[in-house]
């Protein structure tokens, strides 16, 4: 199993990191992406990734940032780029419901990063909040680019759309497990384009709801959408690690 998206670089984590990572193991979590959201969270997610085997980081500016980043800032993101253990910029993106006002200053921050992933051949991992519709007008001008909608919770209606572009990914989160609007547009999700994650500590599935996520609990939504696609435990597990694979080329020399 890859867990696409963890914050074991979140607070929460302080204690018991080593733990949790080797619970995760136990279940056959083979892969764990840990994922930024400023630059010391970033940073901290390259000190992760760099000290356990199996673990990766993906580094970049939250929209929350939009209007209090500084380009050193950028310039320092840019620079963990080159670790060889980052797979990806994120997560980056448009939120309208809890972002800064100021749309532009978001826009204008997304599309920077998106420029920087594509000159160092880096996927995107995207954060969209009441924003689908931006997100697709800037994305659209990034054929080259792979993106993944990080714990997708949009309807059939989006997911048709998704399934038009085939450099653009999704991933369910735990709330795969809870919301009937994501299983009916999981039905339809491109089996080649589709990955599983926690959003570790938040977003728990069922049955671990109101616990502290953590990476190991990417089965219990593995297993849902196995049940989704009709296909056994076993499938399901080949064909997102696959997909996973292919997006984030994991221990693979880049350019
Ligand atoms: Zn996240």
């Amino acid at each position: 199993m890859t867990d696409t998206h963890s914050h074991l670089n979140d607070r929460q984590f302080a204690k018991d990191l080593e733990e949790v990572i080797r619970r995760a193991k136990e279940v056959g979590v083979r892969r764990i992406n840990v994922v930024g959201y400023d630059l010391s969270s970033s940073q901290r997610a390259v000190e992760i990734a760099d000290r356990y085997e199996g673990l990766y980081a993906v580094v970049g500016l939250h929209p929350y940032e939009a209007q209090r980043y500084s380009d050193s800032d950028l310039a320092n993101v840019e620079t963990l780029l080159s670790h060889p253990k980052v797979v990806a910029v994120g997560e980056i993106g448009l939120d309208y419901y809890r972002g800064p006002r100021d749309h532009k200053a978001q826009r204008a921050l997304f599309r920077l990063q998106i420029d920087l992933a594509r000159r160092h051949k880096k996927p995107v991992v995207l954060h969209v909040r009441d924003a689908y519709g931006d997100v697709l007008d800037v994305i659209r001008d990034f054929p080259d680019v792979l993106f993944v909608f990080h714990s997708f919770s949009g309807n059939e209606e989006d997911m048709a759309e998704i399934l038009k572009w085939d450099n653009w990914y999704v991933s369910f989160s735990g709330m795969l497990t809870f919301l009937a609007h994501i299983r009916r547009a999981a039905r339809i999700s491109p089996r080649d384009r589709t990955f599983v994650e926690t959003d570790a500590p938040y977003l728990s599935p069922v049955p671990m709801r109101g616990r502290r996520n953590e990476p190991a609990f990417v089965r219990y939504t593995l297993k849902r959408l196995s049940e989704i696609w009709k296909v056994d435990f076993e499938e399901a597990e080949r064909i997102t690690d696959s997909n996973a694979q292919e997006f984030f080329r994991y221990d693979m020399k880049r350019v």
